[in-house]
């Protein structure tokens, strides 16, 4: 599956941050998915109940931000969002448009909770 090989790359990614920041745990995991991407938010999700108890990332709650559609019109060069897969400037009316948002799958942030004695170290 797909998915599961994003989110284990994604898992491997959030470890390494974690023990990076000598975090106790992490909170929250934020990614961004565009409609482009060709990943299914909901296979990510379950992908991810799947492999994160047995991660270093136990615990973590995944937020998936899903980013709008956006292009670039190649006559006018206005920036717009695609709405429906309608690939039009609305600008212009023209169809040479080219995809600039939306085809991401990337981590955006993470919250890492650092125990109460790691801050008194600091
Ligand atoms: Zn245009």
């Amino acid at each position: 599956m797909h998915e599961a090989s994003l989110v284990r790359t994604l898992l491997h990614k959030v470890s390494d941050l974690l023990t990076e920041h000598q975090g106790d745990c992490v909170e929250t995991i934020t990614v961004e998915l565009g409609p482009l991407s060709g990943v299914e938010p909901l296979l990510v999700q379950s992908a991810f109940e799947q492999l994160a108890p047995q991660s270093p990332v136990a615990g973590a709650q995944l937020v998936i931000n899903e980013v709008a559609l956006g292009a670039k019109c190649r006559q006018c060069h206005v920036d717009f969002e695609v709405q429906r897969f309608k690939f039009l400037c609305p600008t212009c009316g023209s169809n040479d448009v080219q995809v600039v948002r939306g085809d991401e799958f990337r981590l955006l942030s993470i919250t890492i909770k650092q125990s109460l004695t790691d801050q008194a170290r600091v």
